[in-house]
């Protein structure tokens, strides 16, 4: 097989996991996270230990790839974290975690968060049978999300559907169909987060 010469992500490599950011690439043999296990740079081998810091912000930058979200924003869902009951990391990893957006891809709907993000921005889903077009939407427990019924967004979706090769997490569950839906069971929980995060780090960074 011919040698992969295109351009490489470079996020992955610099934050020292695979984050799933390019859809179906990222189970090819064109990732560029499992074709070099260097971080990029041309001096990255003079690389000494990481600071305390470095570390902490090596873990929040992660969680914000991976979602997609903005330092303000963040830094808001933060806020939720720390002013809500029960453990502050755990709430903000939930509080991301039930973002449309990512829902939306974990259910196999979007390849990608990125791809999620547009086809809600492009209005192809729905709700509890409401047009829902905003990607920071919170999804909450018994919440139905359904494809809209007309020919475009089908098409978008039913082939992500059937290529998607990735689990559903347990907190979810797919109908497969003429018309998909997706239905939230619970609250998603820390175990429910596919890339290990040790959100301690963040939440000592953030406190600061
Ligand atoms: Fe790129 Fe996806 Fe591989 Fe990350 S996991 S390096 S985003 S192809």
């Amino acid at each position: 097989m011919a040698r992969y010469t295109g351009p490489v992500c470079r996020l992955c490599r610099r934050d020292g996991m695979k984050l799933f950011l390019k859809g179906t690439r990222c189970d090819t043999p064109k990732c560029g996270y499992d074709r070099r296990d260097s971080p990029p740079g041309m001096h990255q081998f003079r690389r000494g230990k990481l600071t305390e810091y470095a570390t902490q912000l090596r873990e929040k930058q992660k969680v914000k790839h991976y979602y997609g979200v903005l330092e303000r924003q963040f830094r808001s869902y933060f806020k939720r974290a720390t002013q809500a009951s029960g453990n502050t990391g755990d709430v903000l990893l939930s509080l991301l975690e039930r973002r449309f957006d990512n829902v939306v891809h974990r259910l196999g709907f979007g390849q990608s968060r990125a791809q999620a993000r547009q086809l809600i921005s492009h209005g192809h889903f729905t709700v509890n049978g409401q047009f829902v077009d905003i990607a920071s939407f919170q999804v909450r427990t018994g919440d139905v999300i359904q494809v809209k019924n007309r020919k475009k967004s089908l098409q978008a979706v039913v082939a992500n559907v059937s290529e998607n090769q990735r689990d559903v997490p347990d907190f979810l569950s797919v109908v497969e169909g003429a018309i998909p839906e997706g239905r939230v069971s619970r609250l998603p929980e820390v175990e429910d987060i596919s890339i290990p995060v040790q959100v301690q780090l963040i939440i000592e960074l953030c406190s600061k």
